[in-house]
């Protein structure tokens, strides 16, 4: 399962998750530049890996073979999500490389948008949406550029010559009704006839269905992922899965892939990941999705490495029937300062729970805090490049989960990146009442986001207590149990942001961090989160509606206090906190009813607490709010360039591994297309 931002590059200001502060030393050399680049509805932003420098070398060669593992599966993620893909990519790239004119012509620079959208969305179908989308040239021009390509280096298929490809490749790029959706659920029609991605070939939804019904055994307790690493095609009459492994379809890239596990299997941390390697390593040699299964019980059960990996056919969003693996992989290491943040507030959940504002009744006598794991991306790639999830959990089989439970990951220099962009796209001095608060927000923001996530996550949910011959949440509290409970973890949160005790634990240098997130919380649960919603729609998503109802409260029932202050400077709304104690009271003492829901599973109480709080939008507040945002003129949408890693070999050793941030994501798409384009580029 992975948490992505959706398109919304902007969240961050809402954003629940965990980086680390950067070092003041750090903060003092030459600023970073997170953005890079921007067309269409894109931001293409840029992201640190900390730290890095000072790893022992055995720990850099890990990453680095890693980071060549996940960028040698690279072409296959095009062709699972189009089966012309790499023909398109390959064909626009030789466009480039011969292209004589100027690069400052208008219709060459709207010919590079066309490129930059199709390395951004691994394939011509966006990356969101899975509609096609189409270059804002015309054909004469297009056919301009190719014409400049030598037939040598356009990829022909056998027997067909120049003039015939043109023909074929046409319409593929410019006319949209031509496979037009990558993933089509409408009602109605065919999932996987009308889905254009490479699942499938020569199958209808049906024929689909009832040949994993019959393979299916619905008793088997431990059921492999059936259909997660191959296509389905139906040849000659007969259906059946050509699967993805070294020596089968995509075998090619695979084979490189196991090239560099093996090398990173021999400089392992330690047994446990070694073992995960060679299971990994196995299972793309054989294509056993049994040895899948083993494979990520190991690597769930090592906790204890500081570097880990996602690599092969994971999540199934791609596939309309959600059987299929599309091709990722994320490298990633170990963040120590969250890390440290993280046990220290683990290590006092006992404390936190004694203190907390709930009912005696509802606390619970030994509360263990939840790990959470914020780790730094290193390397991304396939399904997970350039668009990136911000948190990941794995692995998706239910019955590993049960028995062996799940790994959570917190991208922490994904998420300080996003945050970092967003206090230069003009959101703050928008929405923010005045330059105390920006300032506040710009020094103190990030941490005291950090720390709202972490003890979201680590004392929030695990805190509480159900009374005894109560039903679950779920049977209780129906469908509002998720924002109820996910209100409740918000709440411990925020009730402890401003306690002294974090500064006591070492953790907070002084309170600003927790104010500078109470500013935030009510910023967006009253205002800035609406600008997701289309006009006349009412809040649904759970944690939409879970921050609304929390600000929407407390700001009803401080108003005679005047604790928080609603005012209009300009014809614009601001939410000012003028008491930051008399809110925290007032968290503490919503915090207590909530529990007190949960506990009891008081049905009537919690659908009236969300319904009158978090559901119902202010029509003329949701339009300013709106208007506002749009004149900001922020691309809805983002994604990364990667780091590049670097041997430094000294006779045929690798003495050092460096790190360098490239700036131009046109350049890195070429270099990689030209060192990891392993795939021939017809995969029938
Ligand atoms: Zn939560």
């Amino acid at each position: 399962m992975r948490l992505t931002i959706w398109g919304i590059v902007t969240l961050m200001i809402i954003l629940t998750s965990c980086q680390n502060k950067q070092s003041e030393t750090e903060s003092e050399q030459a600023p970073f530049n997170v953005t890079a680049d921007r067309f269409a509805d894109i931001r293409v932003l840029r992201y640190q890996v900390p730290g890095f420098e000072s790893l022992p070398l055995q720990k850099k060669k890990l990453l680095y073979y890693l980071s060549r593992a996940a960028l040698s599966g690279r072409d296959i993620i095009y062709d699972q999500n189009y089966r012309w893909n790499l023909a398109v990519r390959r064909t626009l790239e030789a466009m480039i490389r011969n292209h004589m004119g100027s690069a400052e012509n208008e219709d060459y620079q709207k010919f590079i948008e066309y490129v930059k959208r199709v390395w951004f969305s691994n394939g011509i179908h966006h990356h969101y949406s899975t509609i096609k989308f189409t270059p804002e040239i015309s054909k004469a021009y297009f056919t301009k550029l190719l014409d400049a390509v030598p037939e040598n280096q356009l990829p022909l298929r056998e027997g067909q010559d120049r003039e015939a490809f043109t023909q074929w490749i046409l319409p593929i790029i410019f006319d949209p009704d031509l496979d037009r959706k990558r993933v089509n659920l409408d009602h109605g029609v065919d999932h996987v006839k009308e889905s254009a991605n490479n699942y499938y070939q020569g199958v209808t939804q049906k024929e689909v269905e009832d040949f994993y019904a019959r393979k299916i055994d619905k008793n088997d307790p431990q059921p492999i992922s059936y259909g997660l690493n191959s296509r389905l095609v139906k040849e000659n009459g007969v259906i059946r899965e050509k699967v993805w492994k070294v020596g089968g379809l995509y075998g090619a890239a695979l084979e490189k892939a196991v090239f560099w596990l093996q090398k990173a299997r021999d400089v392992a941390e330690n047994d446990k990941q070694k073992k995960w390697l060679d299971l990994l390593i196995r299972y793309y040699q054989t294509g056993d999705l049994k040895i899948f299964d083993e494979f990520s019980i190991a690597w769930v059960n090592d906790t204890d490495s500081d570097i880990d990996l996602i690599h092969g056919f994971i999540e199934v969003y791609g596939d309309a029937l959600g059987y299929r693996g599309a091709y990722e992989s994320i490298v990633e290491l170990k963040d120590p300062v969250a890390s440290k943040r993280i046990e220290a507030i683990s290590a006092q959940a006992q404390w936190f729970e004694n203190n907390s504002p709930i009912m005696d009744e509802h606390k619970k006598s030994k509360v263990k805090g939840i790990t959470a794991n914020v780790i730094n991306a290193v390397m991304e790639a396939g399904d997970a490049a350039p668009s990136t999830p911000i948190g990941v959990n794995l692995p998706n089989a239910n019955w590993i989960r049960a028995t062996h439970g799940s790994k959570s990951i917190n991208l922490g220099n994904i998420v300080n990146a996003y945050d970092e962009a967003s206090k230069s796209s003009g959101m703050l001095e928008e929405f923010a009442w005045d330059e105390d608060q920006i300032k506040l927000e710009r020094e103190w923001g990030t941490l005291g986001d950090n720390l709202h996530t972490d003890m979201h996550e680590v004392i929030g949910h695990a805190s509480g207590k159900i009374n005894p011959g109560v039903g679950t949440p779920k049977e209780t509290l129906k469908n509002y149990s998720s924002t109820l409970e996910e209100a409740r973890a918000d709440l411990v949160a925020l009730y402890f942001l401003m306690d002294e005790r974090l500064v006591d634990m070492g953790i907070l240098p002084n309170l600003n961090p927790g104010k500078a997130q109470y500013n935030d919380y009510i910023r967006n649960g009253l205002m800035l989160q609406l600008r997701r919603l289309k006009k006349g729609e009412n809040l649904e998503e759970a944690h939409m509606r879970n921050r609304q109802l929390v600000a929407k409260w407390v700001y009803e029932k401080g108003k005679k206090d005047n604790v928080i202050e609603k005012r209009v400077r300009d014809g614009k709304t601001f939410f000012v906190i003028n008491d930051y104690m008399k809110l925290r009271d007032l968290f503490g003492q919503l915090l207590r009813e909530i529990q007190r829901i949960k506990s009891e599973g008081d049905y009537e109480a919690g659908k009236n607490l969300v319904e009158t709080y978090g559901v119902k939008v202010d029509p003329a507040l949701h339009d300013e709010v709106v208007a506002r945002y749009a004149k900001l003129d922020i691309p809805p949408y983002a994604g990364f360039i990667q780091p590049k890693l670097t041997a430094v070999e000294k006779n045929g050793e690798i003495v050092d591994v460096t790190i360098t941030y490239p700036e131009d994501f046109m350049e890195q798409m070429l270099e990689y297309a030209e060192k990891y384009s392993f795939l021939p580029t017809y995969n029938d």
